[in-house]
């Protein structure tokens, strides 16, 4: 199969994925109920950064912690309010695997100090290829935790340059780079073309199946090889089969394995060496 060949296959993905349906069980849900920048910023990044493990379980946790930042003025003015200081009453009962109420609230906390310093989370992403850009961010959001901050917080704030494919920031840099729907163009200094694919397992292993790599674990060289390949299909905007690739996995819709059930129906199907 010809890569121009694999490329209309993957476009009859994009078009087959319902995106409505996808955004009621992506994460993307809780950046898209705010209007103002800010509170879309913080929320998305505070979505994101919990955006391990399946959304089910991380989804409420989410909710919990938006409902109780709505309380206080909403995401990012309780960002804001926590700067100067953290607030043991946030959270109290809140924990998502690792991260108990104190971590997830500092995660608001770095937000807050990021967007003192630079005005707003988008500018702590300078224009650029994805590894740099995304590496002097998550320095600059490093620099931010507190002196005690637990490994289940330094957790969040992967980087680059230790080999993570840094899935959940290449997600939030997808979501606010990109115009299409669902995502949200809101950090216009960007370019579509220098994102990376966010890789998690089910977009790793679909790309296995495309032979889009042949690398046995899901890290940063990966991410950056299968991007090369989607670029060839879309130089200027790579990741846009993401969401798609995605949702086969999330929906239920793609096993894993050959399914008589379930594959005649895949458009990925005449392509698909699984
Ligand atoms: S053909 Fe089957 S195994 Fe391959 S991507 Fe589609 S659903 Fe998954």
């Amino acid at each position: 199969m010809g890569r121009p060949a694999l490329g209309a296959y993957l476009d009859a993905l994009v078009a087959h994925v319902p995106v409505e349906a996808g955004v009621a069980r992506d994460p993307i849900r809780f950046p898209l109920r705010y209007l103002a920048p800010g509170d879309v910023e913080v929320a998305g990044a505070f979505a994101a950064s919990l955006a391990f493990g399946r959304v089910d379980l991380f989804g409420p946790i989410v909710d919990a912690a938006l409902a109780e930042a709505d309380r206080r003025g909403g995401p990012a003015a309780f960002a804001d309010a926590l700067v100067d200081g953290p607030d043991p009453t946030a959270f109290a009962d809140l924990y998502y695997r690792w991260l108990d109420g104190h971590d997830l609230a500092e995660a608001f906390r770095v937000f807050g100090r990021a967007r003192r310093q630079a005005g707003s989370l988008g500018a702590c992403f300078r224009p650029g290829p994805a590894r740099e850009s995304l590496g002097a961010a998550i320095d600059t959001l490093r620099g931010h935790l507190p002196p005690d901050a637990s490994r289940g917080l330094r957790s969040l704030f992967a980087h680059p340059a230790d080999g993570s494919a840094c899935k959940r920031w290449c997600m939030l840099l997808r979501w606010f780079v990109r115009t299409e729907a669902p995502d949200l163009g809101l950090w216009t200094h960007l370019r579509p073309a220098d994102l990376v694919v966010p890789l998690d397992t089910h977009v790793f292993r679909v790309s296995r199946f495309l032979g889009l790599t042949r690398r046995a674990s899901p890290g940063w060289a990966a991410a950056e090889e299968i991007t090369r390949q989607l670029a060839v299909f879309d130089a200027a905007d790579p990741v846009r089969y993401d969401f798609a690739l995605a949702h086969l996995g999330i929906s239920g819709a793609c096993r894993g394995v050959r399914d008589a059930a379930v594959c005649p129906g895949c458009p990925l199907e005449p392509v698909c060496r699984a």
